[in-house]
């Protein structure tokens, strides 16, 4: 299997695709301006962003940790989640693969929580803490994708896989 590229996904409450773009083989840019519109539209709407990564690397990189504390800046009190898809095993000869999807999520400290830290420790800055939240495997099979129990899947998750990785 080849890595082609990182490609990002925003993704409503609903479980819905709002919009995907096309990344680099080592980053990936969400649109800061259209999620910030879309927050102040109607706050709580995206439900998370999402994006694939080479294999072996299921964890968030230095710079998805820098966006996703500003967006949490942004966008607090409310929290911002980032998945990240990975394929975990594939065989090449029947386009086939089991990934799975972490979902890590970032949230900046409340006020209160901060001063109180302030006062004892005398620190700083507000902290912004991030942890996993969720951990999903599918199977993708000649590009049918299913979850593990549940076979009915949503089609951006198709293709989020096909603009991601080669089979050749
Ligand atoms: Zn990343």
């Amino acid at each position: 299997m080849k890595f082609v590229q990182e490609t990002g996904a925003i993704i409503a409450n609903d479980g819905g695709l709002i919009s995907m773009f096309d990344g680099e083989p080592g980053h990936v840019d969400f649109p800061d301006q259209m999620i910030a519109q879309l927050h102040k539209l109607q706050p709580g709407y995206i439900q998370r962003f999402t994006h694939t990564h080479p294999p072996g690397m299921p964890k968030p990189s230095g710079q998805d940790n820098s966006m996703m504390s500003n967006l949490a800046m942004v966008v607090y009190p409310f929290p911002v989640r980032l998945g990240i898809i990975v394929p975990q095993s594939w065989v090449l000869a029947k386009r086939e693969g089991e990934f799975v999807e972490n979902v890590y999520q970032w949230v900046f400290e409340p006020r209160e929580v901060w001063q109180a830290r302030k006062m004892i420790h005398n620190d700083t800055k507000r902290a912004i803490v991030y942890e996993k939240v969720d951990s999903t495997i599918f199977t993708y099979s000649d590009g049918i994708l299913s979850k593990k129990h549940q076979p009915h899947i949503s089609s951006w998750q198709d293709w989020i896989i096909e603009r991601s990785y080669s089979w050749q």
